[in-house]
């Protein structure tokens, strides 16, 4: 708990395990958070994010380990604040609203449990009425408004009682593409003016973009990076993170030379350099070839000319490759293409690349991730 204890942070989870069974969840889960920091959890299905926001809601126990929330311990194997003590609230995939309750009835659901005085209670559900662009649907049911303003009742209910710590998991996939990008931008602006904290769980990584300070990448019941956005996006610190983050070409090779921040990866015949995102891939300068992977993302490439009869071409950062299809996605072309090892990756490009052709295309170092086999647990 050393650093619960200092001033700025209202959430430390250290060393929590859940399991279910005999399948183990959460392996040794730890991180911090500060005041009016919010984090995007993001990981694969399966990864155990659902279960790590119950920890922190409450609603479940950890096996081992400590969640601390704001001013004292909250739980442990032996020991269990129950959700309505924490001061945390929390808003669901499906919204949870009083089905027979108006919206203003919702909003005023915990305040009331709160003996709230009715001058405060107005002037506190006004303010969210407006905030959340709610005025004039105050004595609408919620099975009479659509998906998007059930959504913003939902956190206005949530937001009254002043929480400590919001709570949200996957709170905008029912809503439609358009909606949701424009409700997690309201979100993160709404959520920012009020200085609130949020642990926000979801599969989409422009969500998470849109609204993260932090970005909490998990896979197979670990965290995989704790990190800004930026730094998640330009120095992904495993393959599943890259992957997350848009880097979908994989191509596997055999890593020949490996330095502190660089690699050199041989793919077929052909030689490219790359950053190393891991410390841990970057401590060692190796012993011989190691496979390894190439992670890029397909924007990535540029063509250029062809060097084909150069006698060094070990390092130039080229890729020699066969386009087999393209097609047009709206602003730009995608390019399904081989390499002359024939593995298949994807160019995005602003104008077509014909069929058929040989072409090279050049990957800039700092947009290429190399990973080790051995690294990826
Ligand atoms: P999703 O994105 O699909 O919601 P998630 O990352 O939130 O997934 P969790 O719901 O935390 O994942 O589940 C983590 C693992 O624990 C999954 O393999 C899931 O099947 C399992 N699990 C979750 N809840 C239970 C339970 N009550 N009993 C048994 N296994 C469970």
């Amino acid at each position: 708990m050393t650093q619960a204890s200092s001033n700025n942070i209202l959430l430390d989870i250290s060393d929590v395990t859940k399991s279910y069974g005999n399948f183990q969840a959460l392996k040794g889960i730890s991180l911090t958070m500060r005041q009016g920091e919010i984090i995007s959890v993001l990981g694969p299905s399966g990864c155990g994010k659902s279960t790590l926001l119950q920890l922190v809601a409450g609603l479940s126990q950890p096996d081992d380990g400590t969640i601390w929330l704001g001013g004292g311990i909250v739980a442990t194997a032996k020991s269990l604040v129950p959700p309505e003590k924490r001061g945390v609230n929390m808003v669901f995939q499906d919204y949870a609203l009083w089905p027979h309750m108006s919206v203003m009835d919702n909003i005023e659901y915990g305040l009331k449990r709160m003996k709230l005085g009715k001058e405060e209670m107005n002037a506190r559900v006004g303010e969210l009425l407006s905030l959340l662009h709610l005025e004039g649907l105050e004595k609408r049911l919620p099975p009479q408004l659509s998906g998007g303003q059930q959504q913003r009742v939902a956190i206005a209910r949530a937001l009254a009682t002043r929480p400590k710590l919001m709570l949200l998991d996957e709170p905008l996939s029912n809503l439609d593409m358009r909606l949701r990008v424009e409700m997690r931008t309201e979100m993160a602006c709404l959520f920012r003016k009020l200085g609130i904290s949020v642990f926000h769980v979801t599969h989409d990584p422009d969500e998470a973009f849109a609204m993260a300070d932090r970005l909490l990448i998990m896979r197979a019941g670990r965290i995989d990076q704790l990190d800004t956005p930026e730094q998640c996006f330009k120095r992904p610190a495993s393959r599943w993170s890259a992957s997350l983050m848009g880097a979908f070409n994989t191509l596997k090779g055999k890593i020949i030379d490996h330095t502190i921040n660089r690699s050199v990866i041989q793919i077929g015949n052909q030689t490219l350099q790359g950053i190393v995102p891991t410390a841990k891939s970057g401590t060692n300068s190796g012993h011989g070839s190691k496979d390894g992977l190439l992670m890029f993302r397909p924007e990535e490439l540029k063509p250029v000319p062809m060097q084909e009869n150069s006698n060094d071409d070990s390092v130039n950062n080229q890729l020699i490759v066969h386009i087999l299809h393209c097609s047009f996605e709206g602003t730009k072309w995608r390019a399904v293409a081989e390499t002359e090892c024939g593995q298949k990756l994807y160019i995005v490009h602003e104008t077509p690349l014909a069929a058929g052709e040989r072409m090279a295309v050049c990957l800039p170092l700092q947009s290429a991730y190399i990973y080790r086999d051995e690294d990826e647990r």
